[in-house]
């Protein structure tokens, strides 16, 4: 593995009282993996990012880069680099003297400098644009020139806090994909905090979910989707239905209609995605779970209709029906409708 976390904690001292701002981190992470931290504001993901790069000390536990214990080595003997939403790029700098300054401080010979900040420039797709100061670009290409400047230095692992939190949400989109291709052209590991779910979803070979100091889930973007294994997860990646109550021989009532759990009996709480649900105003047959309820609300959204429909117990369901060119689903608000789902889409 490039990196590993073997149970890392970090607590703070804060007005007297020990904050555990990561509370028992154990995950590896492979070598040229896109690897996501993805959880809300304040659950440990720059404090996790900042134990691999160094600028904070663990508690507890060990840090491993490349198979070696660096948990007390210092952060510029650490193989790695870190990229800030802040992109911290020399002002009165070209584009050119801000990618080339870590090598002319490491004493690179010019003829290698000059190859290698032309190449990292021409990987960004800023060919052409050396002699620029940063204030006179746009945020994405300074976003860009940051990574350039970190990547010039051939670290075997990238680290990257939010980097595009300061760009509006096109620009954003468009350097998720940039990002990707980039890491896939320089081929070296990368570790991405974010905390929004869509860009995690993207990007990522594997993301870690975390929430409160601790990962809930560490999967594939699908597998966290999909198969969400808390409903922490549940509810943060993706719009999601929870249903909740008791079971009897596998089947949840629900405002008057019936749910297929997995769990025979007891207790239980189960999460459908709105996309698996099918809205009809026939009642379905079949061996399905199905919910009768009142169209609330139909919001239109180009590529697929939101509906939500209140059931009879007051709770209210998300549906999501893709609009197909012969699409036939026509509720309105106030229509009775059907809602059903297969066995399989209740976890
Ligand atoms: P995230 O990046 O996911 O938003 P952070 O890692 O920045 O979360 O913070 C995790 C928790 O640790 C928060 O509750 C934060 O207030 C606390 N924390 C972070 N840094 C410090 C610090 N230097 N001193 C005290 N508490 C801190
Ligand atoms: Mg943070």
């Amino acid at each position: 593995n490039a990196i590993e976390l073997d149970d890392v904690v970090k607590e703070y001292l804060s007005h007297g009282e020990v904050v555990q701002a990561v509370k028992g981190i154990t995950l590896g992470i492979a070598e040229g993996e896109f690897f996501s931290l993805l959880g809300p504001s304040g659950c440990g993901k720059t404090t996790t990012m900042r134990m691999i790069a160094g600028f904070e000390d663990p508690s507890r536990g060990v840090v491993r880069l490349h198979g070696s214990d660096v948990t007390d080595v210092p952060p510029n003997k650490r193989d790695v680099n870190m990229v800030f939403q802040s992109y911290a790029l020399f002002p009165h700098m070209s584009v050119w003297d801000n990618v080339a300054f870590g090598l002319k401080q490491r004493k690179v010979p010019q003829q290698e400098i000059r190859q290698r900040v032309g190449e990292m420039l021409e990987i960004v797709d800023l060919t052409g644009r050396e002699k620029r100061r940063p204030r006179e670009m746009s945020g994405g290409q300074q976003q860009r020139v940051a990574l350039a400047r970190a990547l010039v230095n051939k670290p075997r692992a990238l680290l990257l806090d939010e980097p595009l939190g300061a760009l509006d949400l096109k620009l954003r989109q468009a350097m998720q994909i940039e990002l990707k291709r980039i890491q896939r052209e320089v081929g070296i590991t990368f570790v991405y905090v974010t905390h929004d779910q869509g860009e995690a979803l993207t990007m990522s070979d594997r993301i870690a979910v975390m929430n409160d100091g601790l990962v809930e889930q560490l999967g594939g973007p699908r597998e966290i989707y999909e198969r969400p294994a808390t409903t922490f997860v549940a509810g943060f990646i993706g719009t999601s239905n929870l249903l909740a109550g008791t079971a009897t021989g596998g089947v949840l009532p629900v405002g008057g209609g019936r749910v297929l759990v997995p769990e025979q009996d007891g207790q239980v709480s189960v999460t459908v995605r709105p996309e698996k649900i099918t809205i009809s105003t026939e009642k379905p047959n079949g061996d399905v779970s199905v919910v009768p309820g009142t169209v609330a609300e139909v919001v239109y959204l180009g590529t697929y209709t939101s509906y939500a429909v209140s059931l009879a117990d007051g709770a209210e369901i998300t549906v999501f029906q893709q609009n197909a060119l012969d699409s036939t689903t026509t509720a309105e608000r106030g229509d009775p409708v059907w809602l059903s789902w297969r066995a399989q889409h209740s976890y």
